[in-house]
């Protein structure tokens, strides 16, 4: 299965660095801020070896995109984003679409469409038997999800429930260390749920000692996440609200 490995950008971000350990080839998702981003890969070229290959963005907003030219100036490797927003992502060598599939040495990446947060916004999904790696951008956070910037809540919840059918040890790799800060609303909104309890502590534990907190596991946030465990859109709608003037 693909490793993924968080590089912490900007004030809450994360690129994400993969490698397909039988290529040793190198993919990065969500490249925002060049100069850590570079740094990163060319560490894991340093000590593993391999080359760049492909630089993945899931929306096309600039705390995801900003280092994409950056980057694929450096290593040369090819821009993949949604075709539905080609007009205002960074110049795309390959423009795809929900069904696509992405070839990243022995493994394949699913391309999913899954709006909400933006309109073109889509997902990278590897799955190999009961494995499975989720590059979820906005859409899922751990205990949360993206705010409905240019969607509905039937998209989102379309996209939530498309995550929740993934295998549970799936990992989620999300674009935003906000996983603290949504475990107080998660906890407001579901306050007798024991595994969000435990869950939180975790969470809590690991950011003390300055570690990120994705992935995450699929199976936890069907357990603990309000937003993916909301049985209707309309539940999912009134959360969402709520969350947003949540203080
Ligand atoms: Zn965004
Ligand atoms: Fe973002």
């Amino acid at each position: 299965m693909i490793e993924a490995t968080p590089v912490p950008i900007l004030s809450d971000n994360y690129a994400w660095l993969l490698r397909e350990p039988e290529s040793g080839l190198l993919a990065v998702v969500d490249p925002a801020d060049a100069t850590p981003v570079i740094a990163a890969i060319e560490a894991a070229i340093r000590e593993k070896g391999g080359e760049l290959a492909l630089i993945l963005l899931t929306h096309h907003h600039g705390d995801h995109v900003a280092g994409t030219d950056e980057v694929r100036a450096r290593f040369g490797a090819a821009v993949v984003g949604a075709r539905a927003d080609a007009h205002r992502l960074p110049r795309l060598d390959r423009e795809v679409a929900e069904g696509s599939e992405v070839d990243f040495g022995a493994a394949t990446a699913r391309v999913w469409e899954t709006p909400g947060h933006t309109r073109g916004h889509i997902a990278y999904v590897f799955t190999e038997g009961e494995q499975g790696l989720l590059l979820c951008g906005d859409t899922l956070f751990s205990l949360g999800c993206g705010r409905l910037l240019e969607g509905t809540a039937q998209e989102m919840f379309t996209s939530l429930q498309r995550f929740a059918a993934l295998p549970p040890a799936t990992l989620v790799c999300c674009g935003h260390e906000y996983t603290e800060s949504n475990a107080r609303f998660a906890r407001h909104a579901d306050p007798e749920n024991l595994d969000l309890m435990a869950y939180e502590q975790q969470v809590l534990a690991c950011r003390a000692e300055g570690r990120p907190s994705l992935p995450s596991r699929l199976a936890d946030e069907l357990a603990c996440n309000p937003f993916i465990r909301a049985p209707d859109v309309a539940t999912l709608a009134d959360l969402r609200t709520r969350k947003d003037y949540f203080r």
